[in-house]
């Protein structure tokens, strides 16, 4: 049985360090705010390589803030890719402004500036660069649509901790940068957590005060903001299993690696391609193929995992007939029912991978 997640599997492997955050947040009573949000916004910062990091209850509510603090007029345009978690365009309506979905690059499955630039109207204030996948997208080339357009720059990392671009962190890049810490991503609470990085000192605390009720003292509220915080115990978490990060990382890049190299030349399997420039973290290992579902099942039928991210592409979706119109041309639109994720993550020996290529290179030779 090889499965897609084992979060029990890597508790075991770090269990004492766990445990002893968890006792030590109680011992503390350190349940908001405190000691341990404090370290780990420290250590998540140096990790991103950005000056400011704001921990936040989740991922959604990272963009939801990253796009109030950016404080664009009422009604305005953001673009997002198509394919994504339906978050990373949900924070744009909740926010008051309106989804335009671009297309992306068929390689990495990442926005660019190709597909931005086709969609700029003068009400286009941001743009929100999914690294879909752990593969960060062309940020220079998006920087530069930005600066041209006077447009504010959010990196979405939710799934790309650790991610770099020519050398650099994402999270560091862009305006603002959002992250989650969902238990499935490949840094992971044990429930719902997430943060915003950001080089910019005026955005850092705007943010930390709309995440806590428009104050930085106790009742000196200068406007209305939310409660959306960081706790303590997740916060402890998260710390415990950071310095573990770069080494479950490495493994996710070897298993995708051997993928790469031991299932290429396949008729009608398209393999994920990672740019010269990147530093993917692998969250997802996606490949194409127009016989997915019997993939998928033949794989399953022989104990092994696999998802399928995003079975619909976003515009797609019933949430978004609002907007009126699906391009069947985009990319994101014409190949949601051939992705497929095969397993990859920390749980993982080489011996597993080996076997998911066998079974894909026998269910191919069919
Ligand atoms: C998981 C995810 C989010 C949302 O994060 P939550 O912590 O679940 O709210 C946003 N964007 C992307 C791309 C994601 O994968």
């Amino acid at each position: 049985m090889i499965k897609f997640l084992d979060l029990a599997a890597q508790y075991e492997s770090i269990k004492p360090e766990i445990d002893a955050a968890i006792a030590n947040v109680i011992r503390d009573s350190a349940f908001i705010g405190g000691k341990y949000v404090k370290e780990f916004e420290q250590q998540f910062a140096e990790f991103t390589q950005a000056k400011h990091c704001i921990g936040v209850a989740n991922g959604t509510d990272a963009l939801e803030i990253a796009i109030e603090a950016a404080g664009l007029p009422a009604g305005s345009e953001i673009i997002v890719p198509g394919n994504s978690f339906i978050a990373s365009a949900e924070a744009i309506t909740r926010c008051g402004h309106k989804v335009v979905f671009a297309d992306v690059d068929e390689d990495s499955y990442t926005l660019n500036a190709e597909g931005v630039r086709s969609k700029l109207t003068e009400r286009t204030k941001a743009i929100i660069a999914v690294h879909l996948y752990g593969h960060p997208c062309d940020l220079d080339a998006l920087a530069e649509v930005c600066k041209e357009h006077d447009m504010i720059l959010i990196e979405d990392c939710a799934q790309a901790h650790g991610a770099e671009y020519k050398g650099r962190r994402v999270g560091s890049l862009g305006n603002l940068a959002t992250f989650s810490f969902y238990p499935g991503k490949n840094l992971g609470a044990y429930g719902d957590a997430g943060a915003i990085t950001t080089e910019d000192d005026a955005l850092a605390t705007r943010v930390r005060m709309i995440a806590n009720h428009g104050r930085i003292s106790k009742y000196d509220h200068q406007f209305e903001g939310r409660n959306s915080r960081l706790d303590g115990m997740q916060a402890a978490i998260l710390s415990a299993k950071l310095p573990h990060l770069e080494e479950w990382t490495a493994r996710r890049i070897e298993i995708a690696d051997y993928y790469l190299r031991y299932l290429a030349g396949i008729d009608n399997l398209i393999l994920p391609v990672r740019k010269a420039w990147a530093r993917q973290v692998y969250h997802l290992f996606v490949i194409r193929s127009t016989r997915r579902d019997e993939l998928k099942d033949y794989l399953g039928a022989h104990g092994v995992e696999s998802g399928v991210h995003y079975p619909i592409a976003l515009p797609k979706l019933l949430a978004y007939a609002y907007l009126g119109e699906v391009d069947q041309q985009a990319f994101y639109n014409r190949t949601d029912s051939t992705l497929l994720s095969l397993p990859i993550g920390e749980h993982m020996e080489m011996k597993d991978a080996a076997h998911v290529v066998n079974l894909v290179r026998e269910f191919f030779s069919q």
